[in-house]
């Protein structure tokens, strides 16, 4: 039985996907989006999952952690709060980069999981799936998931990912009843009922660190402002690609850069 297709990515789904501003919107009817990320060792991963997040559609971010005040500090229109249960409403969640496996970050993840709101886990938060309860709670799960591995952490979910990304993505999805974006050069993303798209922007630039953060708070911006998990798993690998090349036609590129450039990339698809 012949393989399903492998869609790639074009900037004309982008252009179809991206959510619009209409004159009744407002900051909550554009989506909060809620950011679980970094640690007093990282606090930089959660300025940039949040920089990541403001290059989205979203009217609002609000920021749960314990690097509150740095990103405040960093993007003064960020909400912060200490804590995923203090944080308030918003409708969808980012939980992983640079959270850290202590037991705040346990805390962290349990309470983004306890939700009914989409939510997205990439870095530490899949580390703490593998080693911990966390991955029983997610078969309760209806709402959708996102995971954002790169390689090594692919390997410790779901075994190496080997020469054909694609299928082993398939099969992590179907095995996690989750969405899969698979990061690397040629990102893959694959659904639950097979479906898989492959992102024909990007540059080795992008490997460096904290790129991967920008990207998980964009993607997380994106399903807060609604859009259904594969589409914005497309989209957000398609406009951080984008934005890496044009950051690197800049010069030497840093995670800072991509985020700057993020807005650059939106602006070249969405008029
Ligand atoms: P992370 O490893 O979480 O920091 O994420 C790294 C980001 O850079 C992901 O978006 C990858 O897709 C991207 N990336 C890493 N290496 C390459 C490469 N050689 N070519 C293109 N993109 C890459
Ligand atoms: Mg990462």
């Amino acid at each position: 039985q012949a393989a399903p297709a492998l869609r790639i990515a074009g900037a004309e789904d982008v252009e179809e996907w991206w959510p619009r501003l209409s004159a009744g919107s407002e900051k909550y009817n554009r989506g909060v989006v809620g950011i679980a990320t970094g640690s007093h060792t990282y606090p930089g991963a959660a300025v940039l999952s949040t920089a990541g997040a403001l290059a989205g559609p979203t009217g609002m971010v609000r920021y749960a952690g314990t690097a509150r005040a740095e990103v405040v500090r960093a993007h003064p229109s960020v909400v912060g709060s200490d804590s995923v249960a203090g944080a308030g409403r918003v409708q969808a969640w980012l939980c992983g980069s640079g959270i850290g496996t202590d037991a705040d970050a346990r805390t962290a993840l349990h309470d983004v999981l306890a939700t009914d709101l989409p939510v997205v886990l990439d870095a530490d938060a899949l580390t703490m799936l593998v080693d911990g309860s966390a991955a029983d709670r997610l078969r309760d799960r209806d709402a959708p998931l996102v995971i954002t591995p790169h390689d090594r952490e692919f390997a410790r979910l779901g075994g190496e990912p080997g020469r054909d990304r694609a299928a082993a993505a398939r099969g992590l999805a179907a095995r996690m009843n989750a969405v899969v974006l698979l990061k690397g050069d040629r990102t893959i993303v694959a659904a639950p009922d097979g479906t898989a798209w492959v992102n024909p922007t990007g540059t080795p630039e992008l490997a460096t660190g904290g790129t991967g953060d920008v990207l998980a708070g964009l993607l997380a911006s994106l399903l807060a402002a609604g859009l259904p998990a594969t589409r914005a798993a497309v989209t957000a690998a398609y406009l951080h690609g984008l934005a890496g090349r044009i950051a690197a036609e800049r010069g030497p590129v840093t995670a800072p850069d991509v985020a700057t450039a993020l807005r650059d990339a939106v602006a070249t698809i969405i008029q």
